[in-house]
């Protein structure tokens, strides 16, 4: 076993985040942005984003504008790039025919039939498959003689045939050891001239100086062959860090094709999650810290992150599609609402403006002179909320006169008491009478009226939360009122008979 010169040094930290554009940025590529630009910040290093966009045909201009959206919505910045991979085409030729010439490379002629052959030949001895070295063989003369007959060929990478091992100590799963022997001949430029993707990856890790290479743990089978291709382009290969799946609950990988957009980031976007959320929720699929703690501001994240702190073992996202309740991991739920509930008040109403917007209920004083009104009432109803979506939803009330009342609401706390018909208007009356609406005061009201009737206060108390919020539960009844204000109180009351009447009709 021959140990490697793996650069081990924190020093000038590079990383990169290579996605290939045949999607959109999903959860799973979000992680390894995440995870890349976390050491990169955390050692004072350099992230670069390279775009690999050889596969021409799966590549589109939409998939790389969404993946830079995405990576700009979680706050993700790089320092170096976009660089685009296709640009580099020329160079990746350029490489493997130098290989060619240092003695590291040959040309291959065999052809597709002559290697099926081989190959059913081999599986039927029970041997490995592996390309025979054939070619490896010939002659200088015999190879320009074929090259003469302009007959095809591909470059195939020679690996040593002594005994011997590739060896290196990836940062999460440990020492890694694969034997020559069981590493064929592999192709590095294909018979019409375009490079490998194995050999395009490694050269321009190389070019781009990249010391840490954090990727997925799909990259591992690659990870011997380029450390080949390294040594041979006398490169010293940088530290390996390979993480862990992220597998659902049926064990099955994380993927665009089983698992459709609801695994974009997009989506995540879409249905009301803080950014920052998000990447603190990604972060724990597959990194830990010693004392498991789940919730971390930008600066304890890249203070706590470490490739050590990755898991071996595959990580799970908790979610089964089709759950009524949920549409994600209830994790990334809590973690969403965690921030909903704590961030500055203010972060959080830049991200509620885009929502109400979108729901036609933004009220330009909302930026003016109501300010300190929205602000407070925000504050005063985000502790329940899960997604921003909930304060355009279970929130409307608060903010448009035109909201749902909550059916289940309406039969429990309204409809199941008669009486409320004709109380509830009365109830208006009283507070209309009010000269002081404040939580004391409005509350001294609705309790002393409750007495007069000889009537539970609760009863009374939930009614009027149906009624002027238009849901089951929320925050204190009395500082609702507050919010809501004494006239819009005050018509909402009034307006039970025709709760009544509509509820009949629905019946
Ligand atoms: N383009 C590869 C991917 O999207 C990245 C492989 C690597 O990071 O080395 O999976």
């Amino acid at each position: 076993m021959q140990s490697r010169n793996c650069d081990k040094t924190k020093d000038n930290v590079r990383v990169r985040f290579a996605p290939s554009p045949t999607g959109y940025l999903h959860i799973g590529g979000a992680r390894t942005a995440i995870y890349n630009w976390l050491f990169a910040r955390k050692h004072k290093g350099v992230l670069i984003l390279r775009i690999e966009d050889t596969d021409f045909e799966r590549s589109t201009t939409d998939s790389i504008q969404g993946i830079i959206d995405g990576l700009n919505w979680l706050g993700i910045d790089w320092d170096e790039g976009p660089y685009f991979q296709s640009e580099y085409v020329e160079e990746h030729k350029e490489v493997a025919r130098r290989l060619v010439e240092t003695g590291h490379a040959y040309k291959c002629f065999c052809t597709r039939e002559e290697l099926d052959v081989k190959r059913k030949a081999a599986l039927a001895a029970k041997k490995p498959v592996q390309y025979d070295r054939t070619c490896r063989r010939l002659t200088p003369e015999a190879v320009a003689a074929k090259e003469a007959l302009g007959l095809p060929y591909v470059i195939r990478f020679k690996v040593p045939e002594q005994q011997g091992s590739v060896y290196f100590d990836d940062a999460v799963y440990g020492p890694i050891e694969k034997q020559y022997h069981d590493i064929e001949d592999f192709v590095i430029m294909r018979s019409d001239g375009s490079p490998l993707y194995l050999l395009s990856n490694a050269v321009d890790d190389i070019r781009d100086r990249i010391t840490h290479v954090i990727r997925g743990q799909d990259g591992l089978a690659n990870t011997p062959r380029q450390i080949l291709i390294y040594e041979a382009l006398g490169a010293r290969c940088p530290v390996f860090a390979h993480m862990p799946l992220t597998l659902d609950l049926k064990k099955r990988k994380i993927s665009k094709r089983t698992h459709g957009e609801l695994v974009s980031v997009q989506f995540y976007r879409d249905h009301g999650f803080l950014p920052w959320a998000l990447v603190n929720y990604l972060v724990l699929l597959g990194w830990h810290t010693s004392d498991d703690r789940e919730i971390f501001s930008r600066e304890e994240l890249i203070d706590a992150f470490s490739l050590e702190g990755i898991n071996r073992a595959n990580s799970i996202f908790n979610y089964t599609p089709g759950d009524p309740k949920f549409f994600t991991d209830p994790k990334a739920l809590s973690i969403n609402s965690h921030f909903l509930r704590t961030l500055p008040i203010e972060e959080i109403a830049e991200s509620v403006k885009g929502e109400f917007i979108t729901a036609g209920i933004w009220d330009p004083a909302y930026d003016g002179e109501k300010r300190r009104w929205f602000l407070s009432t925000l504050d005063l109803i985000r502790s329940r909320f899960h997604t921003l979506k909930d304060f355009a939803d279970l929130g409307r009330a608060y903010f448009s006169e035109d909201f749902p009342v909550d059916p289940k609401a309406c039969k429990k706390n309204l409809l199941k008491h008669k009486e409320l018909k004709e109380w509830l208007p009365q109830l208006a009356d009283r507070l209309e009478g009010l000269r002081l609406w404040t939580p004391e005061s409005t509350e001294k009201a609705v309790r002393s009226f409750a007495e007069e009737l000889d009537a539970k206060p609760g009863i009374i108390i939930n009614a009027i939360r149906t009624v002027v919020t238009g849901q089951l539960a929320g925050p204190g009844i009395f500082d609702v009122l507050l919010a809501i204000g004494k006239d819009r109180v005050v018509k909402r009351l009034r307006g039970v008979p025709e709760l009544f009447r509509e509820a009949r009709g629905r019946i």
